[in-house]
């Protein structure tokens, strides 16, 4: 008998969002309500005369389209098959047996997942108020943590903490420990809390900063994530990638979407308002619904039994959204917001569930 390795064989698989039936609308995954960028649909299309050959190494062209949108320098980027490939990444080089990864009590699951499979040990901290604590991740340190990660704004809590927070959390830590900020959602902050001051953190040597094109730009079909690391980091990152990870299409409709500077801003702004909008039908129903800064809202129910129940209907009428007990909130489902049109429809049907 051909045995894995045992801590392979102990993990768990990683809990993907469950896609409902096939006629059903997913709420899930927090994927974009509107098609990416006419532009990038386009380069995508042209790229594909060229999918016989191997995609360009050093994502040479999107590195340059990031640098001018985001105003950072192209020599810090690197670029992978989503950002979850970066974050699987960073763990490798920078944990493993023996380490701590110190994150938040609602961080993104896959780095527990990560440092299951790199034998790290996942450490967190509670998160009051569904908010990341700064403090409570400092007073969690050890001598073996190694990485701490702040996802702002967060998921599943749609969350955000101010940016002097995180400067101030990278004054107190010492030098020695990697943060990493992951900004899966910051194009839906960035005008409330420019990420200037977050870049520039990563010129110290031991912060990275991970951006994606899968929620803002709707490329989450295409794998494409990129970050800000510092270059020795980036050299060691790139031992570790594979190398041609990200597709030639990939590159072309990435590049084209972050050139289209307008229309992701347009997707950003229609998105917040209809969130904000079905966030105060929600508030209205007596849901408390936290403050959210992203292209989900988290819906926090009494109780477990209401949380299932609502769950159900909508799933009746057709629509799935994310269950919450794999982070621990077994009361709360969380809401991809969608067109108009069907988060009318959710708002009513979360009406009639409630009734
Ligand atoms: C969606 C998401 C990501 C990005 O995943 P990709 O691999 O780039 O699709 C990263 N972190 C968080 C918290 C997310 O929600």
């Amino acid at each position: 008998m051909i045995l894995p390795r045992p801590h392979i064989a102990k993990l768990a698989p990683y809990a993907l969002a469950d896609r409902g039936a096939p006629t059903s609308i997913s709420l899930s995954q927090n994927e974009s309500a509107f098609p990416a960028s006419p532009r990038a649909l386009a380069a995508g299309r042209a790229a594909l005369d060229e999918v016989g050959l191997y995609p360009d190494p050093d994502w040479t062209d999107l590195r340059t389209a990031l640098e001018a949108a985001y105003d950072v320098s192209a020599a810090n980027i690197v670029c992978g098959a989503g950002s979850m490939e970066l974050i699987a990444c960073l763990l490798e080089c920078y944990a493993g047996p023996g380490a701590d990864v110190l994150g938040t009590e609602f961080g993104y699951l896959y780095v527990a997942s990560v440092a299951a499979q790199i034998q790290a040990r996942h450490v967190t901290v509670t998160e009051p108020d569904l908010t990341v604590s700064t403090d409570n991740l400092l007073r969690a340190l050890s001598p073996d943590t190694k990485l701490v990660f702040v996802c702002n704004p967060g998921n599943p809590t749609g969350t955000l903490i101010p940016n002097a927070q995180i400067v101030k959390l990278r004054d107190q830590l010492p030098d020695d420990v990697m943060l990493v900020v992951d900004q899966a959602y910051g194009e839906f902050s960035d005008e409330l809390e420019p990420p200037g001051e977050i870049f520039a953190l990563v010129e110290r040597g031991n912060t990275c900063v991970l951006r994606t094109l899968s929620k803002a730009y709707g490329l989450a079909g295409q794998r494409l994530g990129w970050g800000l690391f510092p270059p020795d980091v980036g050299r060691e990152m790139r031992k570790i990638l594979r190398p041609g990870g990200v597709t030639g299409v990939s590159l072309a409709m990435g590049q084209a979407a972050v050139e289209d500077v307008v229309y992701m801003r347009g997707v950003v702004q229609n998105t917040s308002l209809v969130r904000d909008q079905f966030a105060a039908r929600c508030i209205d129903l007596g849901i408390a619904v936290p403050a959210s800064h992203t292209n989900f809202v988290l819906l926090p129910f009494a109780t477990e039994k209401v949380c299932r129940h609502v769950a159900n209907h909508l799933q009746d009428k057709g629509f799935i959204g994310r269950a919450m007990s794999g982070y621990g909130l077994p009361n709360a489902y969380r809401i991809t917001i969608a067109a108009q049109d069907i988060m009318d429809k959710v708002a009513d049907h979360l009406k009639e569930a409630l009734q």
